[in-house]
């Protein structure tokens, strides 16, 4: 089939995390698509850190798997060190993250996508956008094809009009060594669209052999590890790469600071926002001047590369002031550069421009993913991804769009949250973000979400299989766990160990279970217990589960109930082209606001900063409640 004579279901435009996880998805859905990449050689790129997760991204992470993505898949897979972040708190809070070896992982991503069936590839550089009125109908390439298309997805993260900064240097590019792209954001303005630029920066890669690692402390990943997919089909990690920790000091700090007029982000050459949670090196010096040091993570880029990353060094400063500088920290004073950091800054769409399945309001059958929706990370980026390809798929099959509520998942309080509230800064996920985390789990988020993208035919068979067992084996020890009881004298010696006060008569296992104190490892050793674990081949996860289920179901009961009641209020629909102007009993804030947004229901409204209850109360004489 030629490229002029098709017209795909779906096309993605980018190859990064994003654009991945959009075909994936989309191809996966049955419909036919294809991915359009400037390189396809740079697929899902890590353009930062070659890390997966960590706090509440290592819970996205685990949703795009159990919805049937690849990110969690490929990341074991390339893994060289894992991490649960957080072991120390409550399991809400626990996060998985990894590292991966960045070529195999951009490779990794590569394979799994050529055995996707669905999946067309195309190397080229999107220029420009085809409408027919209020509608796409395909794209625009550099190399002057016109491609046809039912629906497109666009992912091209930091590359839209992308200028890099390094020191009084500034030049077109998407990310180091790429260009940059034209086209798509003044198709888009034509239109009407709002658009607007951020910022983002990375540190310098070194030679790890030039690095002195005894001046360092050595980082090592966790005894005993675990993974990201809840498929069988990866292993947790038993071989890994040990990270190393440094120190800046006030020797660093100083020779940085004598670049700092001609650093784009303090002359005004850089005018757009940057991460807040991930400053540059000298933002930090400068906006922390009293702190005597920054951590320094050294972290290796791969299983057989030298190359290291200098996690926390993140600068745009002159490469001589990088080098100078850099080699003031301990263990780096002979340090060789691979490559020196920049800034990059971008164009991206005020997310305030779509609705919850990611389409673009003002064109149907547009829609938009990862970066350029003014998100930071892979993961977040990755989650968008993998729900617009969704929703492009559900739009050419004519079906309702997919929908993640806030008390569902991660990924719904992100769309939620972009679509609501709009981002003016590079939006990451943070735990503190969902007002539902003893829902949302990394441990859970395959019982939360399997089988919902099982019935959209996102997830397959085996994914839905390995969730029903997983159920089934820990209904099977909770009940095991309430029904036994065991005598005082085989607890005593578990209490005592842990200097509790003694029982004296016989006890039921979940009383034990559900002490804060206790952990299951403590009172395994009781013979009714390890044999019954044994006889049912009950694994290290459904323990969790059910150890979860007996310390927290009064929160988890709690937080159930809270989300109820708020969904009460999903359900009080607002109709789409309802006049807010019209209702003067309204604030002069809330029309403007209301109008802008188009809340699609009354809960989603009281989201809206500036919305206030007598506003929401309004609303509901309205709409007959
Ligand atoms: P990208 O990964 O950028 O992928 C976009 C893809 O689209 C690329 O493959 C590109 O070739 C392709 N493309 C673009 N335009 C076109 C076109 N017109 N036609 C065809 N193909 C096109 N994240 C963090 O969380 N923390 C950080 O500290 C951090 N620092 C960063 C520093 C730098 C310098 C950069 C560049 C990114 C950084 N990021 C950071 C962001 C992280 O890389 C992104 O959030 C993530 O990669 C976004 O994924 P994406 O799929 O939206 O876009």
């Amino acid at each position: 089939m030629s490229l002029f004579s098709t017209t795909y279901d779906v096309i993605v435009v980018g190859g990064g995390h994003a654009g991945s996880e959009a075909a994936a998805a989309a191809a996966n859905m049955g419909v036919h698509t294809l991915l359009i990449t400037m390189n396809l050689q740079n697929i899902a790129q890590m353009s930062c850190n070659p890390a997966m997760g960590g706090i509440a991204k290592g819970q996205i992470i685990r949703e795009i798997d159990a919805l049937g993505g690849y990110s969690g898949i490929v990341t074991d897979k390339t893994a060289i060190q894992f991490k649960m972040l957080n072991k120390s708190k409550g399991p809400a809070m626990w996060s998985p993250r990894a590292q991966s070896d960045r070529m195999q992982f951009a490779e990794c991503w590569r394979i799994m996508l050529e055995q996707t069936e669905n999946l067309d590839f195309y190397q080229d550089s999107v220029t420009g956008l085809l409408f027919d009125e209020n509608k796409i109908i395909g794209v625009k390439t550099a190399l002057g094809l016109s491609v046809k298309a039912k629906t497109v997805v666009i992912t091209a993260g930091t590359f839209l009009n992308g200028l890099i900064h390094i020191g009084d240097k500034s030049f077109g590019g998407g990310r180091a060594g790429e260009g940059a792209s034209k086209g798509i954001t003044e198709d888009l303005v034509a239109k009407g669209f709002e658009a607007g630029r951020m910022k983002t920066g990375t540190p310098p890669r070194v030679d790890g052999r030039s690095l002195d690692y005894s001046k360092m402390t050595e980082q090592p990943g966790d005894e005993n590890t675990e993974k990201f997919s809840y498929l069988p089909i990866t292993k947790n990690l038993t071989k890994q790469r040990s990270c190393w920790l440094t120190y800046t000091n006030q020797k660093v700090h100083n020779l940085l600071r004598e670049g700092f007029d001609r650093s784009p982000m303090f002359n005004g050459r850089i005018k757009s926002t940057g991460p807040r949670y991930c400053p540059s090196v000298e933002d930090k010096v400068d906006r922390f001047a009293t702190k005597e040091r920054h951590q320094i993570f050294v972290e290796p880029e791969g299983w057989t590369t030298c190359e290291m990353y200098v996690n926390g060094f993140s600068t745009s400063l002159p490469e001589d002031i990088q080098d100078k500088a850099i080699r003031a920290i301990e263990g780096f004073e002979n340090v060789k550069f691979f490559r020196y950091g920049y800034a990059i800054e971008y164009d991206y769409f005020p997310p305030t421009q779509l609705t919850h399945s990611l389409e673009t309001k003002l064109i149907e059958n547009l829609f938009f993913a990862g970066q350029i929706n003014g998100t930071t990370g892979y993961e977040e980026a990755g989650a968008q991804g993998l729900m617009a390809g969704v929703n492009a798929a559900l739009k050419v099959q004519e079906k309702e769009p997919f929908i993640l509520k806030r008390n569902e998942a991660y990924i719904g309080v992100l769309i939620d949250d972009l679509i609501t509230k709009g981002t003016e800064e590079p939006y990451r996920m943070f735990t503190s973000r969902a007002e539902y985390r003893t829902l949302l789990r990394q441990d859970n988020a395959d019982l939360r979400l399997t089988e919902k993208a099982f019935k959209l035919g996102l997830a397959s068979q085996e994914r839905m299989d390995c969730v029903l067992e997983k159920q089934r084996k820990t209904d099977l020890l909770i009940q095991f766990l309430e029904k036994t009881s065991v005598k005082q004298d085989e607890i005593n010696p578990v209490l005592e160990g842990k200097n509790l006060a003694l029982v004296n008569q016989s006890m039921k296992l979940f009383k034990i279970a559900a002490r804060p104190q206790l952990s299951f490892e403590d009172f395994a050793t009781i013979k009714k217990l390890s044999e019954f674990i044994e006889e049912n081949n009950i694994d290290k996860e459904i323990i969790e589960q059910a150890e979860i289920h007996l310390k927290y179901s009064g929160y988890i009961a709690k937080e159930k109930s809270n989300a109820d009641k708020l969904n009460r209020l999903e359900n009080v629909k607002i109709p789409s082209a309802f006049n807010y102007q019209k209702v003067k009993s309204l604030s002069y804030e809330a029309r403007e606001k209301l109008s802008k947004i188009q809340p699609t229901s009354i809960s989603q409204a009281s989201r809206i900063s500036g919305v206030s209850p007598s506003d929401i109360s309004v609303l509901l004489v309205y709409m007959g409640r």
